[in-house]
């Protein structure tokens, strides 16, 4: 299904706004073609959408319905997104040039999991009060927040914006989405779906445009009371010190440098395999990318070896093309940061074992091929900043000890991933290791709602995923209610 041009206004109380902004192109990083025009909202229609969802928040029905009532809205967007699947699709890989495939089974369904989930969750998370022997009885009132900004970045624009929506809806919040100015169009449909499907106007809005102006102004504006946001590290810190200043509430998941451990005892078909899928999966593309292959000496040449030769046969193209892996980076920027790296990495001594190049065969489009590099150490810039595209850098150690102490030798502490068959190694790795989430022999998964996600260090303040949704998205009130 190929694209037509987009256009992209700002979504404001039920209905899409007439074009207005200054314009930015929306550019196809598979040939650089103009998938469509962004209407950059500036600080008036910005808070013209919080207004929106402030008033439906006031006096709208959303945070007074129970969830019986919710819970049927949630089933028609389920449906709704199911019947447009294929649109959703195209207008993702149009804007992330990820392959089809990928936007349409694996990521996009994420939507579909997390309002299945949030539709049912609220209602099983009972609390219990406790009485005071016959005195008094204390319970807790859980209360929906208010409007709040929810923010989402240009690697899963609309599967990650999903889980805010679906979490911020199921407690009774409204909101205002806004995701990079680069890869709006898919989160665009998205957003007028939920409206098709029975949200009432003026509880999800979205605005678009750059992050320093349309973003900024949507964290500084004082009726919103929360900020859940996912991007980058530096964003971030712009985000918590305007937020900050409001007093408002934040959950920052970002950024990683993710380590990937293999010792001698693990089965290394599957490390493998996992490894390949961990750093490569979407281009590298991935907050939670094992970017860097951490190896027991004596597995390690071997290892290294067949993961290189395996990544050099890693099929690059566009991403309609049957059977391509990797698509193109998603953005010139990415592209460039890539190359910068890259060579940054030569200087500090790396040894390029697979890519380091360009992609062969395309004139146009941000393509990249898969790099394996040999670092002399953990202290190399590659080793220490995230690519955030398809590169992988290994270091060799001599022992658990040495492999934790590499893994936690990073201001990042996201994911981490170990592979090894002695269990007391397994369970010292993961008590050791600084990182929201470890997996051990298992390869990388999709985040999953009903378990904690986000970051130690400088990747995250704060946790995606429902018990920490239900107290960051509702204000909780202690009742004591004397007899
Ligand atoms: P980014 O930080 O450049 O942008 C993310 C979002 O923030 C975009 O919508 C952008 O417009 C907005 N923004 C930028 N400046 C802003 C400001 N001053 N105020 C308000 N909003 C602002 O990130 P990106 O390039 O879109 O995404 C890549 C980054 O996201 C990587 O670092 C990646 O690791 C991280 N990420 C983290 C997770 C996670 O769950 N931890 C998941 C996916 C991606």
């Amino acid at each position: 299904m190929t694209v037509a041009h987009q256009t992209v206004t700002s979504f404001i109380d039920g209905a899409f706004v007439p074009a207005r902004g200054e314009p930015l192109a929306i550019v196809n990083p598979a040939d650089e073609s103009i998938a469509g025009t962004l209407h950059e909202a500036d600080e008036a229609e910005v808070a013209a959408a919080v207004d929106g969802a402030a008033r439906a928040f006031r006096s709208g029905p959303w945070p007074r319905m129970v969830m019986a009532e919710r819970r049927k809205v949630f089933q028609r967007i389920i449906e709704a997104v199911r019947d447009n699947m294929d649109e959703l699709a195209a207008l993702e890989t149009a804007a992330t040039g990820q392959p089809i495939h990928y936007s349409r089974f694996i990521q996009l369904p994420r939507i579909i999991a997390n309002f299945e989930f949030y539709a049912e969750w609220p209602a099983y998370a009972l609390e219990t009060a406790t009485s005071e022997r016959g005195r008094s009885l204390r319970y807790v009132l859980r209360e929906p927040l208010g409007p709040v900004a929810l923010i989402s970045p240009s690697n899963a624009p609309t599967a990650l914006a999903s889980t805010k929506v679906a979490a911020a809806l199921a407690f009774g919040n409204t909101c205002v989405v806004k995701t990079s100015e680069n890869t709006p169009m898919a989160l665009a449909r998205f957003v007028q779906l939920l409206h098709e499907a029975g949200v009432p106007e003026g509880v999800v809005n979205m605005v678009n445009g750059r992050g320093q102006v349309t973003g900024d102004a949507l964290v500084r504006h004082p009726a919103i009371k929360a900020v859940s946001f996912t991007g980058g590290t530096a964003t971030a810190r712009h985000i918590a010190a305007a937020a900050g200043q409001g007093l408002k509430r934040v959950d920052l998941e970002l950024g990683g440098k993710s380590a990937n451990i293999v010792m001698p005892s693990a089965d290394l078909d599957k490390a493998l395999d996992a490894a390949l899928i961990a750093v490569f999966t979407n281009s590298g593309q991935q907050c939670f990318a094992g970017s860097r292959l951490v190896l027991h000496r004596s597995i390690a040449e071997d290892f290294l070896g067949r993961f290189a030769e395996r990544a050099d046969a890693i099929r690059v193209g566009h991403p309609y093309e049957e059977g391509v892996e990797n698509g193109p980076l998603a953005h010139a920027n990415s592209y460039r940061r890539v190359e910068r790296m890259i060579a940054e990495a030569r200087e500090d001594g790396c040894a390029v074992l697979a890519g380091g190049r360009r992609a062969d065969g395309f004139d146009k489009g941000y393509y990249y091929r898969p790099t394996v590099l040999r670092a002399p150490s953990n202290d190399v810039r590659i080793c220490q900043e995230e690519v955030f595209g398809p590169v992988a850098a290994a270091i060799v150690v001599d022992s658990l000890d040495e492999a934790i102490a590499v893994a936690n030798g990073s201001r990042y502490g996201l994911v981490s991933y170990v592979w090894t068959n002695d269990l007391r190694e397994a369970m010292r790795a993961a008590e050791s290791i600084e990182a929201g989430w470890v997996h051990v022999n298992t390869p990388m998964l999709a985040l999953d709602p009903r378990f904690p996600f986000g970051g130690y260090k400088e990747s995250g303040v704060g946790r995606d995923g429902a018990p920490a949704a239900r107290s960051f998205f509702t204000e909780e009130k202690t009742v004591n209610y004397a007899m």
